[in-house]
């Protein structure tokens, strides 16, 4: 597993001119290396693997990652500005890239420090191991697929036993208990549970407002497998929807199908988006869908690529799709103080169109 995605790290920093990079972020770390411990970070050249963890990991470590030279973090002052100036001066680095996005200014500030009497340079780079996870290999599919069934089921298995006296709190305790009795291993987020006027807000916390009858109902939900995000959303109701809810339903979930029979590799992000964006808008409903359609999912809940409007005068200029990428395609209607509508379900890139992943009845 490893072994192959440290082929494509190399062949990228190889692009990019850069002779070493030192991956801090935990999600590009385990991607990368395997590992799986809260505290860590690799240093990836054209010929050494090296990873720095401290002594509650060596052993995990050692397990997770049998490609990587294992060193091991001593001096707790600085845990791995000390390491790094060692490594980069014994492999004769002249420069080491760091993750920008993912560094502090501390942090940095103490790297700079412990390499300041060495010809050691830090050079700020970004999205190197992010880029290459957007493409999910065969081992990623197979967990996000399991990832994703749990939640299906958990969701089918909970909503029968929905009663419009019960709490958005209770409801989502029962998911979280019926995807944890399913084998996830914890949350991809909070649950969402919205009834009534809070399913406007698209990232409402479940409280002790009641289920209640006839009204939108939110869930957003997804289990966490072996480090892999499911995410899913269902808009339900408990008795009689009102003619409200049957037409905004109606709305986004053709919106969706649009987005879901147009996706293919080659297409722009942004021309995903505007596949459900000009429905809804021409429903009448553009300025109630303020967020972007979707977002890879991955090891991070929301990692690339993003399915949103380009920047003005960016139409035609901005990323496409892949085959291998997995997206949430979520459009959503939210109305002030009567509720919102959202579906989302998770589809894989495929060579000429998607797969919908997500299989919950909607
Ligand atoms: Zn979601
Ligand atoms: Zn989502």
């Amino acid at each position: 597993m490893s072994h192959n995605r440290l082929t494509r790290l190399r062949a990228a920093l190889g692009e990019r001119g850069l002779p070493a990079l030192l991956v801090s972020s935990p999600a590009n770390r385990r991607y990368i290396s395997g590992f799986s411990g809260s505290n860590g970070a690799l240093l990836i050249t054209a010929d050494a693997a090296l990873l720095f963890t401290d002594g509650r990991y060596v052993i995990q470590a050692g397990r997770e990652s049998p490609d990587f030279e294992l060193r091991e973090i001593v001096n707790p002052d600085h845990p791995m500005a000390d390491l790094l100036t060692e490594a980069a001066t014994e492999l004769g680095l002249r420069q080491v890239a760091f993750e920008a996005a993912h560094v502090s200014v501390a942090q940095h500030y103490e790297f700079a420090r412990a390499l300041f009497d060495t010809p050691v340079e830090l050079e700020p780079a970004e999205g190197v191991v992010e880029a290459l996870r957007e493409v999910k290999d065969a081992e990623e599919l197979a967990t996000l697929r399991k990832a994703i069934a749990i939640t299906d089921e958990a969701i089918t298995a909970v909503i029968p036993q929905l009663r419009p006296e019960m709490t958005e709190r209770q409801a989502a305790w029962m998911l979280e208990v019926a995807m944890r009795e399913r084998g996830a291993d914890g949350l991809s987020f909070p649950i969402i549970v919205a009834a009534g006027p809070n399913s406007a807000l698209p990232h409402a916390r479940p409280g002790n407002e009641p289920l209640g009858v006839g009204r939108p109902i939110i869930i957003d939900m997804g289990a966490l497998v072996d480090g892999y995000h499911a995410d899913l959303t269902r808009t339900v109701c408990l008795g009689e929807p009102d003619a409200q809810f049957h037409e905004i339903y109606n709305i986004v979930r053709e919106a969706q199908g649009r987005v879901l029979a147009g996706l293919r590799p080659g297409l722009r992000c942004n021309a995903a988006d505007a596949l459900a964006r000009e429905h809804i808008a021409a429903a009448g409903y553009g300025d109630k869908f303020g967020h972007g359609l979707g977002h890879g999912v991955g090891l991070d809940i929301h990692e690339g690529p993003s399915l949103r409007r380009a920047a003005p005068g960016k139409e035609q200029s901005g990323p496409r799709l892949h085959a291998g990428n997995v997206m949430s395609v979520e459009p959503g209607i939210y109305l002030e103080g009567w509720g919102g509508v959202r579906i989302e379900d998770l589809a894989l890139i495929t060579e000429d169109a998607c797969e919908v992943l997500s299989k919950a009845n909607k």
